[in-house]
């Protein structure tokens, strides 16, 4: 094979991590000769599944998912005053709501515990004229909105403030440096403007990669036009869920799997949901409502008895759209199972009908739809994750060779912060204090192994 091209840096993947460290590279270091390959469309595997919904509100041990989280929501901002919000940034919030009274006391060491990590200031309200005041979000803007939480602990505040939610909701607490974007705008004005600083794009198959003496020399790519090499020293890996496949070109084995996460699109034509609320998060497990002869009928049959069982905590919405859009995203992550990551991913035909029930726990006018569902559409794809639910950025033990990968259910709201940290490791530039948690060589620490067998809540949605 003729060895007719080079680069200075390949990375294999253009979804939003491959993107994200390409834009740091190039437009924030001046790198030149970098080289993105993806056999899709960028952008198009799992990048454009997300519900595209960012939050600093971050369970530790340490503070390093806040400031991660912090460092990637100032980045966003930042692009967002540049580009008069292309991204559509908003500051909604994430609510996370419970009927459960252990729950409220649990939210109130949790916020103290997550503010301490960074988070902001939490301001609890309880109904006495001593409560602080509480700053409704901005449904569209991003600026001079509150930071920290709200933590409402009285039925009557949380009935007047958030009317839609079940009249059994105890508690909630209102995360605030949360909302949502366009992830397709932020990936596409960072692919812009990358490529406008000479970032090649190439549409093909990473086959292999060639590190003989252990040190990365170059990739073996297919393209329509037939099998290339393009010699480099620098190698990314950001494959997303197919991470491990690339992984093993290198003969590595890496600790990571894959989870298969839906996403409901539900026309909410009725209005059940206010279009400007925030994210709704309801943090309680639960079993589905059925009718008495509904019961009957899922009892006898044993394919369909899983129905009648306890359903995990963290099902969730949020609006979508502006003007007239009446679409409201809705999720629910049941299956949590690791599974090797079918492309395209396979359908769960029960998952509308078990997601609206569920979410009537939570809003109880959506009740209104059970007889009668407006066809829904359905997307989704893979969490790729490790299993303390942290990312993997970083230099891998073959010379040359990177990754950007396990962004599990945040790599859009992580991307801005994770390229920027993989770019200043290539560059060798100073890194951040949050860098050592996200290396792949933390699992070579006995203390690290350690913490992982009690690891606790992994903050995942
Ligand atoms: C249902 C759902 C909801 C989500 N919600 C949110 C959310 O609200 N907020 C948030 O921040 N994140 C969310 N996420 C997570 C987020 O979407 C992912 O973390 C992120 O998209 C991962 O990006 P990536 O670039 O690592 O992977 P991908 O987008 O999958 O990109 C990897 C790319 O690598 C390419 N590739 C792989 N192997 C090769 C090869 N050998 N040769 C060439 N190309 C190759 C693939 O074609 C692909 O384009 C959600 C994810 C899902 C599934």
């Amino acid at each position: 094979m003729p060895n007719d091209k080079t680069a200075n840096v390949v990375i294999c993947g253009a979804g939003i991590a491959g993107i994200a460290t390409a834009y740091h590279l190039s437009v924030e270091r001046g790198v030149k000769n970098v080289t993105l390959i993806d056999e899709r469309p960028p952008l198009s595997l799992t990048s454009d599944k997300s519900t595209e919904a960012y939050r600093n509100w971050w369970p530790g041990p340490g503070n390093a998912m806040v400031s991660l989280m912090n460092r990637s929501i100032d980045l966003l901002e930042d692009m967002a005053r540049q580009s008069d919000n292309r991204i559509l940034l908003n500051r909604r919030g994430y609510l996370y709501a419970t009927g459960n009274p252990q729950r409220a006391e649990i939210y109130k060491q949790a916020a103290a515990e997550i503010s301490r990590l960074g988070a902001g200031q939490v301001r609890f309200h309880t109904g006495s004229s001593d409560d602080p005041s509480y700053i409704p979000a901005a449904p569209h803007d991003f600026e001079d909105q509150p930071n920290g939480a709200d933590v409402f602990l009285d039925q009557e505040l949380i009935r007047q403030r958030f009317p839609y939610l079940s009249e059994r909701t105890v508690a909630v607490l209102h995360a605030r440096r949360c909302g949502w974007f366009s992830g397709q705008q932020l990936g596409m004005m960072m692919l812009e403007e990358a490529r406008a600083q000479g970032v090649q794009f190439i549409s093909g198959r990473v086959e292999d990669v060639d590190a003989r003496n252990n040190c990365v020399q170059g990739v073996r790519v297919r393209t329509e036009q037939g099998a290339e090499r393009i010699a480099a020293d620098i190698f990314i890996n950001a494959a997303g869920p197919l991470v491990n496949e690339v992984g093993a070109m290198l003969g590595l084995e890496l600790p990571v799997f894959n989870e298969l996460h839906l996403k409901l699109n539900f026309s909410d034509h009725l209005k059940v949901i206010p279009r400007d609320a925030p994210m709704v998060i309801w943090e309680d497990a639960q079993k589905l409502n059925w009718s008495m002869e509904e019961v009957d009928f899922l009892v006898e049959d044993p394919e369909m008895r899983w129905l009648l069982g306890k359903f995990p905590s963290g099902i969730h919405l949020r609006p979508e759209g502006h003007g007239e859009s009446q679409a409201v995203l809705m999720l629910w992550d049941y299956h949590k199972e690791p599974v090797p990551p079918i492309i395209p991913p396979p359908d769960d035909p029960d998952y509308p009908e078990v997601v609206l029930r569920g979410l009537t726990t939570v809003v109880p006018a959506l009740q209104a739809y059970l007889n009668r569902m407006p066809k829904p559409m359905i997307d989704g794809g893979y969490y790729t994750k490790t299993k303390e639910n942290r990312p993997l950025i970083g230099p891998l033990p073959v010379d040359g060779a990177y990754i950007i990968s396990a962004l599990s259910g945040y790599g859009l709201m992580a991307a801005p912060a994770a390229g920027e940290l993989l770019a200043s490791h290539i560059a060798g530039d100073a890194l951040p204090d949050y860098a050592p948690a996200f290396l792949l060589s933390r699992y070579e620490d006995p203390a690290y192994q350690q913490m992982l067998e009690n690891w606790g809540d992994v903050g995942q949605l």
